[in-house]
């Protein structure tokens, strides 16, 4: 096959959210769109108006800005090869089935809805193709003014398209190589629908992949059925120069590894399956989203990336140009990739440890604000920077340093009882005294002169600094003592160390 530009698609259907497997595919494409310097693609495929959800193509757009993956062509976007929502593309399907009617490669069908289900009721097995086509009410077997008659009478029919039996199809898979197919098992699928004057989405998906240029047909597993389908009709239509090379990407697999992924597993083990929220317009079943989870996009790259490729090395931790350049189509996995969502979590910790203080602190100040705390962007970010180690989203920090903002009310009693000596308030006594007396409140000038009078007094260290975060804290938990008491400052320690030594 001779080189060509690299032109890519994402073709969702706008049936509902995207699934986080459809998100996978699309940043496949992406990745190697931008690989390789090409174009990458966003078409709607909207021909079954039946399964038709409004909101959705919104969805899936909002979906991809959040993320990150964006696109050169397409709906919302324009391009030479527009119009791209294939519902505006009626025409141009109708003439192509038009050719393929003439050449003879399809025919058109007459049976209705209740002749098929008969036939299939009396019928084990029924497929229609070569074997049982000459039985049927079609333009091969009716004569051409019965036919002519049949559609100027207003009776609906369908296009079909027929398979000449016995044929070894072969499709070239990057990812699976030379998968091969014996045509007789195909049935003469439906290409066009009168009643709705649309193709069904094997045509309007071939047509437009050659018209627009698509070089490379990067898509999910369970698309592989239909495959041989398409080279079948990328030769009907004398393309074949031109039919795009196939990529099949794994499944996503259950965390357990056992069948594929659904939404009932994300249910069941609290875990995302979709992008961002989802609000069923029927139903008004809200589905949660990594967005609205508190997912950093950029960790929701970094793990959908790595189910189902990897860079062959040990490194997790890939930004999107490093995903860029050393992603490989060629090297994917043939079998399905288990869904571990619990490792979804440890790239957004680590996520969360690479992006700056400053840019986490407006997240973290929005949950404080619904707490009813004013606090500066300063103090938000230096919280962030003391506790962020400890989290693997942004909102489990608000539980684990509330303390910083609201002084304890009451002191958490295991604590106190293992921590609170009877020295304890004479020793926290001379501690205050002795820190309203520093030159400066700096962690390094307490520190030295708390070691100091520490040492003076040969009390114990760890005695001295359990007692001292219980009054400041009220439990055991928290950064260093020096960062919490420098954050509250000298007023605020004092008091936080009166109110206990008066209330234990
Ligand atoms: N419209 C199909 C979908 O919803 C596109 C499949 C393909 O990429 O060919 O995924």
């Amino acid at each position: 096959m001779t080189e060509r530009p690299v032109r890519v698609r994402f073709a969702p259907s706008p049936t509902g959210p995207l699934h986080i497997g459809g998100v996978r595919t699309a940043l496949y494409n992406y990745l190697f769109a931008r690989q390789h310097g090409g174009k990458m693609i966003f078409r709607i495929e909207d021909t079954d108006s039946t399964r038709f959800v409004p909101g959705a193509e919104e969805y899936i757009i909002e979906s991809f800005r959040w993320l990150g993956i964006d696109f050169d062509e397409g709906v919302g976007i324009g391009g030479d090869f527009g119009p791209y929502r294939q519902s505006e593309r009626r025409d141009i399907y109708k003439k192509y089935v038009q050719q393929l009617l003439d050449a003879g490669k399809a025919y058109i069908a007459f049976d209705t809805p209740e002749e098929l289900t008969a036939k299939r009721e009396a019928v084990p097995n029924f497929q229609y193709d070569a074997h049982t086509r000459g039985e049927m009410r079609n333009s091969l077997t009716l004569p051409q003014e019965e036919v002519e008659r049949l559609i100027s009478d207003g009776n609906q029919y369908v296009v079909r398209f027929k398979i000449e039996p016995g044929e070894d199809v072969h499709v070239n898979d990057i990812i699976r190589g030379d998968v091969k197919v014996n045509s007789s098992i195909l049935d003469d699928k439906v290409l066009f629908k009168s009643a709705d004057q649309l193709p069904t989405y094997h045509l309007a998906n071939i047509v437009d992949d050659h018209l627009m240029e698509i070089s490379h047909v990067i898509r999910g597993e369970e698309w592989l059925p239909s495959a041989p389908l398409h080279v079948l009709l990328y030769r009907a239509f004398g393309w074949e120069d031109t039919m795009p090379a196939f990529a099949h990407l794994p499944l996503l697999l259950k965390p357990d590894g056992k069948g594929k992924l659904s939404k009932r597993d994300g249910d069941r083990l609290g875990f995302p399956v979709f992008p961002l929220e989802w609000h069923d317009p029927k139903s008004g079943e809200v589905s949660s989203g990594y967005r609205e989870s508190g997912y950093m996009p950029e960790a929701v790259i970094n793990f959908l990336a790595l189910l189902g490729w990897n860079p062959g090395t040990d490194q997790e931790l890939l930004s999107m140009d490093e995903l860029i350049s050393q992603f490989d189509l060629a090297k994917c996995s043939k079998s399905g990739a288990r869904f571990d969502y619990v490792k979804g979590t440890w790239f957004n910790h680590e996520y969360i440890l690479k992006t700056d203080d400053e840019k986490l602190a407006p997240q973290f100040g929005a949950i404080l604000k619904e707490n009813g705390i004013e606090a500066t962007p300063e103090q938000t970010s230096e919280v962030v920077r003391m506790m962020k180690g400890r989290v693997s989203f942004v909102k489990e920090l608000w539980p684990l340093c509330k303390f910083f903002f609201v002084a304890p009310t009451e002191y958490d009693e295991k604590t106190v009882r293992k921590r609170w000596k009877d020295y304890s308030a004479q020793q926290m006594r001379e501690l205050a005294d002795l820190l309203s007396a520093l030159p400066d409140f700096s962690m390094e000038t307490q520190e030295a002169a708390v070691n100091k009078w520490i040492e003076e007094k040969d009390y114990k260290l760890g005695d001295v600094m359990n007692a001292w975060r219980l009054t400041l804290v009220g439990e055991g938990k928290g950064p260093h003592m020096y960062e919490i008491s420098s954050f509250l400052g000298l007023d605020e320690t004092l008091r936080r160390m009166r109110k206990a030594i008066e209330v234990l």
